[in-house]
């Protein structure tokens, strides 16, 4: 056994971006490496269009495949074998692999990445195939094969991959901008975020909690949400900012049906405020229409009366369903249903305005002293950052103190 093993990542959508190109696969190549940091990878580099990580063999390939399969950008991976680009050798190497195997049907899917290579792929497959053939009795099935054996020739080497899993698609993360996540504890949020990071955007969260009126569980769980989303953007930053004091205020002077919506304007400027810092361009939140009653058209228009950055909603569209299952693949879904109070649920009543006017939410806002209230819930932040893979827990600090973003 030689003591580097080797896999091929092949990007998805990173083939459409023309001149960019080199740009996007060196931002992937780097955050490949950083993803699998600590598992004996000794090198990630671009072969041919595809992105080569030789590790070694004693590497837990588990650990690898779990961190490959978060990666925004990578379309599809599989460990693969490599040998001198010659057929009887490409097909020594395959009917040694397979030897052991069992399985219902195969097919041989060849490319030729290097087209001075003397065989076309019709040949590949069919000269490698009646070998395989012979070699276990499997029958062909070209149509909806058990078993795909794959071999893609390039220059000066050629290589063979079985298993191929599928990456997580998108783009990598640090070629779309910087984003910052209205991150609750619920379920909708962190699937928005995930949603915008797999576009290549690097997100920053904001959670708005009402410690020490309720308790600290909502700040634990979008702590937690943050760490799980760190392992597709590998680098995060989270503010938690006191909400108790403007919602005190807001309770004295807003009518019980319009305060959820001016809550949630003023998180649009808090999160601005907070944005500014990032150096994030637009807000995104998990808003989905018609979900709750604060996410009726009419309210949403309202909320984004207050913002002046763009505000993203990536899961307008979706069911509460679809949003459930992507959570499940995620991993946030078992964080998110940990019980708490909502700091938005702490003096709100049961029956919120569904069509709030703008008229109406402004005539309500007036009695409050906004820019205060703002700047202070701003000030007060308190600043997290989290990396991945984890190699020390997250230090704490006051907004103000945070250094450059991580
Ligand atoms: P989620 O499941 O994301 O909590 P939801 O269906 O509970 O969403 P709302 O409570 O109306 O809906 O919240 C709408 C959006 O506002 C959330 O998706 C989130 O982006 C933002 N938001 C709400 N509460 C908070 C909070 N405490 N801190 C940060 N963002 C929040
Ligand atoms: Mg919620």
């Amino acid at each position: 056994m030689p003591d580097v093993s080797r896999v091929i990542a092949h990007y998805g959508e990173l083939a459409l971006k023309g001149k960019n190109r080199p740009w996007f696969m060196s931002t992937l190549v780097r955050n490949v490496k950083s993803a699998l940091a600590g598992l004996g990878v000794e090198s990630v580099r671009i072969v041919v269009g595809r992105i080569e990580i030789r590790h070694r063999s004693d590497a837990d390939w588990g650990e690898i495949r779990a961190r490959l399969a978060r990666v925004p950008g990578i379309g599809n991976f599989a460990r693969a074998l490599f040998v001198e680009p010659d057929l009887d050798r490409i097909a020594d190497v395959v009917v040694e692999a397979v030897r052991g195997r069992s399985a219902a049907s195969f097919r041989i899917a060849a490319r030729r990445a290097d087209k001075r290579f003397p065989h076309a792929s019709p040949d590949i497959e069919r000269v490698i195939g009646r070998r395989v053939q012979e070699a276990t009795g499997w029958p062909v099935d070209l149509s909806r094969p058990a078993f795909v054996i794959r071999v893609e020739v390039l220059t000066h080497e050629a290589f063979v991959s079985f298993d191929k899993e599928p990456g997580t698609g998108g783009l990598p993360v640090g070629t779309g901008g910087r984003v910052l996540c209205l991150l609750s504890g619920g379920i909708d949020s962190p699937v928005a975020a995930w949603r915008i990071i797999r576009r290549g955007c690097q997100a920053s969260f904001v959670h708005f909690h009402s410690h020490p009126i309720l308790s600290r569980t909502s700040q634990d769980k979008a702590r937690e949400l943050a760490r799980i989303l760190t392992a597709s953007q590998l680098r995060s930053r989270l503010f938690l900012v006191p909400f108790g004091p403007v919602q005190q205020q807001v309770v004295v002077t807003v009518p019980p049906p319009l305060r959820v919506v001016v809550y949630r304007r003023l998180m649009i400027r808090i999160a601005e405020r907070i944005a500014a810092r990032a150096g994030a361009r637009m807000l995104v939140t998990g808003e989905v229409i018609g979900q709750v009653a604060s996410q009726t058209l009419d309210n949403m228009a309202v909320i984004d009366e207050a913002a002046t950055l763009p505000v993203l909603r990536p899961l307008v569209g979706f069911d509460k369903e679809e949003i459930t299952a992507e959570a499940q693949r995620l991993g946030t879904y078992d964080v998110s249903i940990v019980p708490d109070e909502d700091c938005c649920t702490l003096f709100t009543p049961r029956f919120p305005a569904t069509r709030a006017t703008l008229d109406e939410v402004r005539a309500a806002e007036a009695g409050l002293d906004v820019g205060a209230l703002v700047e202070r819930a701003a000030g007060d932040a308190a600043v997290e950052d989290f990396r991945f893979p984890m190699v020390q827990s997250p230090v704490a600090r006051r907004a103000e103190t945070a250094g450059d973003q991580p």
